[in-house]
């Protein structure tokens, strides 16, 4: 009996990717075939992908809308190899990244008002759909923010979600120019928080716990540090005068409870550092001195570009530990250790 011969479709080209193939399993390198940008969507051929605490969503489960098997990452930068039918504003080879906002429907309420980071049907990177752990990840345009020339892409990663974030949550906190604002906490938030806030020209204190990080603080542009375990913080910042700001970056509820009385008359704790536990404060230590509590998420694509173009023109840099993709795991370790100076990033 003859053999019928059927030529072999062609294989469509490989690529890889660290994926998450259900909540609380492990990561694994997976081999995929490379993904093709639909209507209004792009492909990025990654270079780097910043590694963020709240990537534990994803590992972890926590999210309950969140599909499987899935590949996280939300700071990814890279050059923009295909791109979609009906999409006119960006060219194949222009670098462009993915931040946090991974994009909005442009018709809910929230979107007609101009106001795309609250979109009712607003879609976040690496969660919504699979993010920038992967040689080549498709995006809507809606998402996407150019990367300027003056920064690399392994720097400009940690900044479409950290360095926006800080940036965004201190030029929208009221605090001008001389005022004293306070940074809480050093580390992948906070070393850029500083930077920020020396270059908006504040006067700023840095709180940190212990003396370690005294040096680092002063060097990245803080005027006076504070060491929340020697001192009490909150009167520290009284003797300078009171902060008109503080933003909180360190994940503790009880730390940044502990910082309200060192506000200044008008005072505002910004709160940035996600936790579950709640914040303690009295009536009484908001209604003498108007002081205010406000959280802040991230920032619009938009207002991530002023981020970056902000960090190409002062020189801000985010402090990165890079491992290849292939070891996703340890760096993912790394980054939960707590002990990484002080972003992770994952290179391709
Ligand atoms: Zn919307």
């Amino acid at each position: 009996m003859a053999t019928l011969r059927v030529a072999p479709k062609p294989e469509a080209a490989k690529m890889k990717a660290a994926q998450i193939a259900k909540p609380g399993a492990e990561f694994e390198i997976d081999e995929r075939p490379i993904p093709e940008p639909g209507t209004g969507e792009v492909r990025i051929k990654v270079q780097a992908c910043g590694i963020c605490h709240s990537d534990v969503l994803v590992k972890d489960g926590l999210i309950p809308w969140i599909q499987y098997p899935r590949i996280p990452g939300h700071e990814v930068a890279g050059v923009i190899d295909e791109v979609g039918e009906g999409v006119a504003a960006w060219k194949k080879g222009q670098r462009a990244g993915v931040g946090w906002h991974g994009g909005h429907d442009n018709t809910c309420r929230e979107c007609r008002r101009g106001d795309f980071i609250n979109c009712r049907n607003v879609k976040i990177s690496g969660l919504s759909y699979d993010g920038g752990y992967q040689q080549y990840m498709v995006a809507p345009v809606e998402a996407l923010v150019a990367i300027p020339d003056g920064l690399s892409d392994a720097d400009a990663a940690p900044l479409l979600d950290a360095g926006v974030t800080t940036y965004n949550a201190l030029r929208n906190s009221g605090a001008m120019p001389g005022d004293l604002v306070a940074v809480q906490g050093i580390g992948g938030l906070g070393h850029l928080g500083v930077q920020f806030a020396n270059k908006f020209g504040y006067n700023v204190a840095a709180i940190g716990r212990g003396p370690e990080n005294a040096v680092l603080a002063k060097k990245m542009g803080a005027h006076a540090y504070i060491d929340s375990q020697a001192t009490n913080a909150a009167q520290e910042l009284q003797k300078l005068g009171g902060a008109r700001v503080i933003i909180a970056t360190a994940p503790s509820s009880k730390a940044m409870s502990a910082l309200v009385d060192g506000l200044g008359p008008n005072g505002k704790l910004m709160v940035i550092g996600a936790t579950f536990d709640p914040i303690e404060v009295t009536p009484a230590q908001l209604i003498f001195g108007n002081k205010t509590l406000q959280g802040w998420a991230s920032g619009t694509p938009a207002a991530t570009e002023d981020a970056l173009n902000f960090c190409a023109l002062t020189g801000v840099r985010p402090m990165i530990e890079t491992y290849p993709l292939e070891k996703a795991a340890e760096a993912y370790a790394r980054m939960l250790s707590g002990n990484a100076q002080f972003r992770v990033v994952l290179t391709m």
